[in-house]
């Protein structure tokens, strides 16, 4: 059996050496061959030389840098894509999925499930707004997708190399790993762990990616915005014919009513839905559009070994 352990990093040159420790402690324990795949998602520090310098004094560790930075999710898939293992692992760079866990990862794998979840118990640095924001981003994304996302799950799991293969064959340009994982189906089952603060260096989240991911899962796993627009679209015309009715019948009763304001406000807020589900709807089309250009997902400039 060959364990590979996925790790996307961006600006982590402070971490690498601190994880690779912590990582070794738990692969020097184990009886089974491992290889260690760190990407480097463009990082603007010096990532990839600390992780050069790890792969020239253990040779199972193997580095690859991405073009530019692609975002975690790409850097995740751009790992997985590389790595042989039968079973493998994905991690944060930033010792917030403690590596102390993998065997308990691999342990529920042999009881035979082929995807291993976790969840994250919240410790007490986690900000409240990361708290907040993360618990709506999961009420969101299950009202609105098709798929169910486990809430505060991370993107620290294990996979077989099956269920990698699945997940490898969706083509998908934007993708939402963990509403994709979900899709996949196979065995899952989910453990909790306990988050560590991060080591060192900021979060590279902002409120802008998270926004931006939290749009890119709905949109991706569910075309249930659109919709939005019949609901509304008949709420109006349904109001629209009533209140028609009404001035009519006010009409013949001879009462004559002023329009200013209702005209005012009604264009208002009709000329605002119309706009926003303009922007639905082009959010799709630039789906649409992002898929036909067909590019590849991402693109690899080094990586520390040059036959593979
Ligand atoms: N990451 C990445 N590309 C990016 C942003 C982040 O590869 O554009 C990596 C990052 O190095 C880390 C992981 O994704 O290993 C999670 O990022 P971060 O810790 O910033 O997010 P948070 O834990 O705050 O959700
Ligand atoms: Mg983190």
């Amino acid at each position: 059996m060959k364990l590979s352990i996925v790790i996307p990093c961006y600006n982590e040159e402070s971490n690498i050496e601190e994880l690779f420790n912590e990582l070794k402690k738990v692969i020097d324990s184990f009886h089974f061959t491992c290889e260690v795949i760190f990407i480097d998602d463009g990082s603007k520090d010096n990532t990839y030389h600390e992780i050069e310098k790890k792969s020239l004094d253990y040779d199972y560790v193997r580095g690859i840098s991405l073009s530019r930075n692609f975002g975690h999710q790409i850097a995740l898939l751009a790992g997985l894509e590389k790595s042989s293992g039968d079973i493998i692992v994905t991690l944060d760079a930033d010792l917030q999925h403690p590596p102390n866990v993998i065997p308990e990862l691999i342990k529920k794998y042999e009881e035979g499930y082929d995807i291993v979840n976790t969840r994250r118990l919240d410790d007490a640095s986690t900000s409240l707004f990361k708290k907040i924001t993360s618990k709506w981003f999961y009420i969101f994304i299950n009202k609105l997708s098709d798929v169910r996302v486990e809430p505060f799950g991370a993107d620290f799991r294990l996979m077989s190399r099956e269920t990698v293969d699945a997940f490898l064959s969706i083509k998908e340009h934007d993708r939402f790993t963990r509403g994709l994982v979900s899709w996949i189906g196979f065995n899952q089952c989910i453990i909790k762990y306990k988050a560590n603060p991060r080591f060192s260096g900021k979060s590279s989240y902002t409120l802008k990616k998270m926004i931006k991911l939290a749009i890119n899962g709905v949109t991706t796993m569910s075309s249930k915005p659109l919709r939005i627009s019949l609901y509304l679209g008949l709420i109006f015309f349904v109001t629209g014919i009533v209140y028609a009715l009404f001035i009519i019948g006010n009409y013949f009763n001879g009462l004559n009513v002023e329009g200013w304001t209702s005209i005012l406000i009604t264009i208002l807020i009709l000329g605002g839905i119309q706009l926003l589900i303009l922007s639905i709807i082009g959010e799709y089309v630039s789906r649409i559009f992002n898929e036909t250009k067909s590019r590849p997902l991402y693109l690899v400039k080094k990586k520390t070994d040059t036959n593979t």
